[in-house]
């Protein structure tokens, strides 16, 4: 016990960084070994059996009918909506709010996003703002469940139902993730997830899947994922190259079995920072992430909101005091210089707008202990004091 104090001592003024993939690879290096070897002596890359075991321990895990690997969670996005056939002349209403692919996976087919604007509290899809966004044009519907707990879903899928439209979950942020009682991915006609390395769920490089039960689409999505070969090279429609890979498989894999357990320390992370920032007196100064009560959050980001126009500089002390820090996101998507010809215009959303403006998100990495997020909260104060958001503090609570 004593050696562990003693080791952990030069920890306390290191760096805290807001994601350590190398600690998480530390606790599953042969595990990992192990999978990648078996790849490299099978030699088969693309797709095959690898592929089809880990497809079938996402569709068990997230309780669907069907799971079909692609490349990357963009391209999930861009594959189930040219499952739907969604093109030129249709709209796809989404929120601005959320990584870019949200909407770039719209243009890309031609049809056009309508932003709904988010709910302050969840960073979530409004629902009367999706109602709302509905027009003759309205094709499809993609809700994102953002940081790691989902958009309310019953709401938009009574909208959707009414309107006949299908609804894709941008759960990219959110394996795992629950809403009352089922998991994100089986709560819309399909589910979108990512595998890059900073998910919940990250793999060795990009990839991704959509989950769904609804067999026609699950198997327009496998031909459409290799550029629509219906089989012996005939093509019945034009289609992408975007598979996940074996190698990519084999570490989800693997991964896969140790999720849940890295979700609950993220968790619990989340309950400590709760905890910590109640215990410093600025859980009132700052907006901590909330959990509805039909949801599980797991935290793919420990978002906070700071007020009074002073998160940029909340962030560069915190990022000078060497703790880990980003916005997610600084420029929400109807803003988007790429997106200039929508034709939306700053004010128009606005608590999407304020959301970028303000909000940080901190470490929650599972592996990143009691000690340094006492840093994180200390540091925290010490930074809303110096921009004058709370009062100086004379003693400090760490124990000596
Ligand atoms: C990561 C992410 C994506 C895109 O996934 P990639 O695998 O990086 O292509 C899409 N939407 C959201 C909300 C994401 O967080």
């Amino acid at each position: 016990m004593t050696q562990i104090l003693s080791l952990s001592r030069p920890q306390e003024t290191a760096p805290v960084p807001l994601i350590d993939l190398v600690a998480q690879y530390q606790t599953i290096r042969d595990e990992i070994q192990e999978a990648v070897q078996r790849v490299f002596e099978r030699q088969a890359f693309v797709l095959g059996e690898e592929v089809d075991t880990f497809e079938k321990e996402i569709a068990e895990y997230c309780d669907s009918r069907h799971a079909i690997g692609c490349a990357s969670g963009t391209d999930a996005l861009v594959l189930s909506l040219m499952a739907l056939g969604v093109g030129p002349g249709d709209e796809v209403i989404t929120s601005p709010y959320s990584f870019f692919a949200t909407a770039s996976c719209i243009v890309r087919l031609g049809a056009r996003p309508v932003f709904a604007d988010i709910d302050p509290v969840s960073y979530n899809l409004n629902p009367q703002a999706v109602e709302a966004a509905l027009t003759r044009r309205t094709r499809a519907i993609i809700p994102v469940h953002l940081y790691g707990q989902c958009a309310d879903m019953d709401p938009i899928w009574r909208t959707a139902v009414k309107h006949q439209l299908p609804v894709i979950e941008d759960a990219c942020q959110a394996i795992g993730s629950v809403y009352r009682g089922r998991k994100a991915g089986v709560l819309g006609t399909m589910g979108c997830f990512s595998f890059f390395p900073t998910k919940n769920l990250g793999g060795a490089g990009d990839g991704g899947l959509i989950t769904t039960d609804d067999r026609d689409l699950a198997s327009r999505l496998k031909r459409l994922r290799v550029h629509g070969d219906f089989g012996g090279y005939n093509h019945i429609e034009v289609g992408l190259n975007s598979r996940l890979d074996a190698l990519q498989a084999a570490v989800l894999s693997v991964k896969l079995k140790h999720l849940d357990t890295w979700s609950a320390a993220r968790r619990a992370n989340a309950d400590r920072y709760h905890q910590l920032m109640q215990e410093q007196g600025i859980d009132g100064v700052v907006e901590l992430p909330s959990q509805g009560p039909e949801q599980h959050h797991i935290y793919n980001q420990f978002v906070i909101r700071v007020p009074g126009g002073k998160r940029d500089e909340v962030l560069n002390g915190l990022k000078k005091q060497g703790i880990g820090c980003a916005i997610y996101y600084p420029k929400p998507l109807h803003l988007q210089e790429c997106f200039s010809s929508l034709r939306y215009q700053a004010g128009e959303l606005p608590e999407s707008e304020r959301a970028a403006n303000e909000t940080i998100a901190l470490p929650i990495f599972a592996e990143l202990g009691a000690d340094r997020q006492e840093r994180v909260v200390s540091t925290l104060r010490n930074v809303l004091a110096d921009v004058g958001l709370i009062q100086p503090q004379k003693s400090i609570r760490r124990a000596a």
